[in-house]
Parts: C-alpha cells; structure tokens; sequence
C-alpha cells in the first residue's frame, strides 16, 4: 500500500507532490496517459508565474515541476485513473493498464477540460477546422481566416498566438465587454490581424468535410449572418473535471469539488482536492500550485494523525497485555 496518491499532473498536483516527497511520504503521481502536464501543455508564454522574470514556456514549466518532485522521490505514472473507491479508510485507484492502487490518502487535482458550445456540428468539425488549442492546431492555419470565441484571457491568448499564422482573426464575444484582463484585451486590440465582433454568438458551423463558414446571431437584434472562415477556434473557459468522483465527493453548485474553507478537506476524511478542479474563481497556474501545497499539508497532518492513533492503540494495546499478565501473575502467587 502507498501513504499517498494524487491524482493529475498539472501545477497543483506536481506542487503536492514535491511537498509529499519532501515529507517523506513517497507519493505516486498518476498522471494522464496522454494530457500528462494538463493545460499548461498547451499553452505558450507564461509570463505570470513567479521566478520567471522573462517568461516561461507552458510545457517546459510543467518538465521542471516534474523533475522537481521526482528529485525527491515521487514516482509519476502515466496511466489514465478509470475509477476511485473513497468508501473505505483504505482509498483505492484503479487505472487503465497499471491496476489498482491504495492509499489512506488521496490528493484529488484532475484540473478543468475545455468547454464546449453544444454545438450539432461542433463534434464533427472537430480536429477539422474546429479546435480547442490554438498551440497544438495552429501551424494548420497558414495564411487562412479563422475565429476564435470567447471573452475572457484565453480567447485574448489564441487570437494573439494564432496571428502568427493566420491571415485574419475574428474575435467573436457574445457581449460587449471583455472578460480578459486588461494587458491581454491591450495586446489584442493593439494586433492589426484581430477584428473583434461583440454582441456576436456562434449558432451554427457550416462544411461538409472542413469548416467553410459559420452562422452568426446578433446577441442584441436576433439578426443573423454568415462568416466565411476556414477554422474556429472555442475559448470559452473550462469546466472542472469531476466525472470520477461523482456520488462520492460533494460538489458546489457551480461544480467544483467542495472544501472545508481554505483548506483541501473534502466531505471524505483523507481525501483532499486541489486546484482548478476546486477553483472556479482564480484558475492560474500559481493559485493551482500554491492550493497543491495546502492539499500536500493537510495530506500529512492528516497522515501525522493516523500514525499517533495507531501508535497509540498500539501501546494501549500493549498495556493490556502487560496488565493482564501481571493479574495472572498474582492471582498464581
Ligand atoms: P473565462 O471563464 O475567464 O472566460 C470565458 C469566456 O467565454 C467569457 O468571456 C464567457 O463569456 C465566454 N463564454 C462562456 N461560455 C460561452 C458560450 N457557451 N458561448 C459563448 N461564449 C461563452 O475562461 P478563460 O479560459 O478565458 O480563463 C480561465 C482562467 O484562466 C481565468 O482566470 C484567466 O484569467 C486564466 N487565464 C490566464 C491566462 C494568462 O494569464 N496568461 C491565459 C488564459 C487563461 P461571458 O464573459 O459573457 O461570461
């Protein structure tokens, strides 16, 4: 059995992780077989994360906190969790191709995956126009007219990123004013190749086999319209990841796991959570990683707690033995 699992890769968890190795509590991290590092990968410039004055990469930020926390002994399995068990003391993990795994504590940071528009043929684009990651899709986009949707600091990001390739950008924004912090809205605005549309939602995607054009509605006036594009690109936020721990974990109303105050103290005892997955205010890579911190302490107290009350039975155990020989060696003499 291990002392500690976590569950996900990205700055809350590999945070947790070299706090719990650092401990000594030799934490398996399992992280996703194929979106280990968690959004961080796909993202570019991170230029608000402390202690880098000149900006890092997405991914090269995730390969240190990695190599951070497996310097001090953390084992990272890229495996995918297929379910979790939370009912007993003992909590188990079971994966995708490594088995089963246990633990009396469990650090929960699954983080949020893209939202999507509900779009009929948003399912059918995908991978054919539409795309959730400007990072990974938008060298495909050379010289091409796309759109990205949204209004907040990732709609801001892939418009900007992706003007590096494409020839125009429509930012498309259901209302008329921006979500995105100021300096993101600032390098947007200030970026000849972005058009903003306001007032603007996305109700349909046109193409047979690629995106040819979308179907535009007027948020204010119901009046409709079409826009030729060749690709569409959904910055619309994230919702938290918590399939897993449905019926076990109870949630806030806007779906995050919820937690005894400022702490990572799920409804389970020994079951912690951390990060975008408990977060639906912050959601930066440095509040992630500092609420991968919290989890990683209270994981260890909690751990602390444990080992006293099983020393403690352990003596009163040996108490009573020593009691009851001593009875039987006075009532013989
Ligand atoms: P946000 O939740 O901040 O913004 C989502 C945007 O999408 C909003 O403008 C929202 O509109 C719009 N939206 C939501 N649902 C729909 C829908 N169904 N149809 C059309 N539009 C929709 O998400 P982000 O991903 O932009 O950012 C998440 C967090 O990550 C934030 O805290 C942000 O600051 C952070 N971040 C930071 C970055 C950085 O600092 N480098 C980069 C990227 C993200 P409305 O405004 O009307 O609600």
């Amino acid at each position: 059995m291990r002392q500690i699992i976590i569950i996900g890769s990205g700055p809350a968890g590999f945070t947790a992780a070299i706090y719990a190795a650092r401990a000594g509590l030799e934490p398996l991290l399992i992280a996703s077989s194929v979106e280990a590092g968690g959004e961080l990968m796909k993202t570019t410039e991170v230029e608000n994360f402390p202690g880098f004055p000149e900006g890092i990469q997405g991914p090269d930020l995730m390969t240190k906190l990695q190599e951070q926390a497996e310097k001090f002994g953390t084992e990272v399995l890229l495996d995918d969790v297929t379910s979790v068990d939370f009912s007993g003391d003992v909590k188990k993990v079971s994966t995708g191709y490594s088995g089963d795994f246990e633990a009396p504590a469990v650090i929960f940071s699954t983080g949020s995956a893209y939202r999507k528009l509900g779009l009929e043929d948003e399912e059918r684009l995908s991978g054919r126009g539409v795309s959730w990651c400007a990072t990974c899709d938008g060298f495909f986009f050379k010289k091409k007219t796309i759109a990205v949707i949204g209004g907040g600091d990732s709609a801001m990001e892939e418009a900007t990123f992706l003007t590096r390739f494409a020839d125009k950008v429509y930012l498309i924004h259901r209302k008329d004013t921006l979500r995105a912090s100021k300096i993101m809205q600032e390098r947007a605005f200030a970026n000849e190749k972005i058009e903003f549309v306001f007032n603007t939602a996305v109700v349909g995607i046109n193409g047979e086999n690629t995106v040819e054009s979308l179907k535009l509605e007027n948020t204010v006036t119901g009046e409709r319209s079409e826009l030729p594009v060749q690709g569409l690109f959904v910055a619309i936020g994230n919702d938290p990841r918590t399939h897993l721990v449905h019926g076990q974990l109870d949630l806030t109303t806007s779906g995050t796991i919820a937690v005894a105050g400022r702490s990572s103290k799920t409804n389970i005892a020994g079951v912690f959570a951390a990060g975008d997955v408990i977060d639906d205010t912050y959601r930066q890579a440095a509040t992630a990683a500092a609420s991968g911190t919290v989890a990683a302490l209270d994981a260890e107290h909690y751990l602390a707690g444990l080992a006293e009350a099983s020393a403690i039975a352990e003596l009163r155990e040996a108490e009573a033995e020593i009691e009851l020989v001593e009875s039987l060696q006075s009532t013989r003499s």
